[in-house]
């Protein structure tokens, strides 16, 4: 029989309502499960509940979170055939991405998952992701970090948090869903990881590096870019139009860039499109940003770009090769195109 843990670390799905609004509750997923008769069925995989205090909003994660995490499941790893994470929708995509990462060449499923409503209200969508979850976790073909969400399979580090009313919350712009679950589960094999020859390994975080997310906007002024790069920062994503095009004409916000990159800092260009790619060849305005040495981020979403530039920083790797390996695939998070 397979045994599946279950991390619980925060998230709507365990939330109580309270006089400032929705609450983690301690004891609240356990006492649930406790009384929900189908997780004790047959035909789902055996499991463990391992609650990571405190309980947190996901707004409230950060590094340090998505390292204890890793850690928990590291520490388990063979003990259980995969990980179901009870976590907040609102930076799931960024904790997905973050462990993707930090788990590089998992061999097990590891599952993600939340909710829109919590399981005390009687239209909660976490009671059939919860149960999913499980099964998914069981399965031996998945061998990376994935979010189940709204009836679909998403790779972690290719999902965003898209609705915050809907119940399907998160897609996946640039890569199709690994798992389609209506009447039955239909696993889309070919998309998932392969088995891979290398063992895993878990990226250690040496440092605390500083990076910040830059979104633009027209009429954004050199001195605030200025100001948003200064030192101690070493790494920017600069969430730019389309396909990764700048305002270039603006030379005090091309100055801003220059003097950024010169003194050191990785600076990514994402775009702001929620599918497609950054073409930095493409216009004029994009190759004004390639001549200065941003680095393109192609199809990597802005959470995928910022959590694995602050894993390469955190693992202490200079700024030149942090660059390079911006441009490599880790863990599916990008696509190479011929
Ligand atoms: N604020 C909540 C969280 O991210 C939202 C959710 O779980 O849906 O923890």
């Amino acid at each position: 029989m397979k045994r599946v843990c279950i991390l619980h670390v925060g998230g709507t799905i365990a939330m109580i309502e309270s006089p400032s609004g929705y609450v983690p509750k301690v004891g609240f997923v356990e006492d649930y499960l406790a009384a929900m008769e189908e997780v004790s069925r047959p035909n789902l995989p055996r499991w463990d509940l391992v609650r990571l205090d405190p309980l947190k909003d996901s707004a409230n994660m950060n590094p340090s979170d998505w390292l204890r995490i890793a850690r928990a499941i590291e520490d388990r790893v063979e003990a259980y055939d995969g990980f179901v994470v009870l976590h907040g929708t609102d930076t799931m995509a960024y904790t997905a991405s973050a462990l993707s990462f930090l788990l590089a060449g998992v061999t097990k499923p590891v599952i993600l998952t939340g909710a829109q409503l919590p399981l005390s209200d009687v239209r909660s969508d976490g009671r059939e992701h919860l149960i999913t979850s499980l099964l998914l976790a069981a399965e031996a073909e998945i061998r990376e970090v994935c979010i189940y969400f709204g009836a679909r399979l998403l790779r972690g580090n290719r999902s965003q948090k898209v609705n915050n009313h809907s119940f399907i919350a998160f897609n996946s712009g640039n890569y199709p869903p690994l798992a389609e679950v209506g009447v039955t589960i239909d696993l889309r094999r070919s998309l998932l990881h392969a088995p891979r020859e290398t063992a895993p390994h878990t990226t250690a975080l040496l440092r605390t590096p500083e990076v910040v997310a830059v979104r633009l906007f027209p009429g954004m002024s050199g001195r605030g870019l200025q100001r948003l790069l200064e030192a101690p920062v070493e790494g920017a994503v600069l969430e730019t139009y389309g396909a990764g095009t700048f305002p270039s004409a603006d030379e005090a916000l091309l100055a801003a860039v220059k003097s950024a990159h010169d003194r050191g800092v990785v600076v990514v260009n994402c775009s702001q499109c929620h599918a497609g790619r950054v073409l930095q060849e493409r216009y004029g305005t994009g190759h004004a940003l390639a001549e200065l040495g941003v680095v393109s981020g192609h199809d990597m979403t802005p959470e995928a770009a910022m959590t694995k530039l602050y894993c390469l920083l955190a693992s202490g790797l200079s700024p030149e090769a942090t660059r390079r390996r911006m441009t490599e695939n880790i863990a599916g998070e990008i696509s190479h195109f011929g």
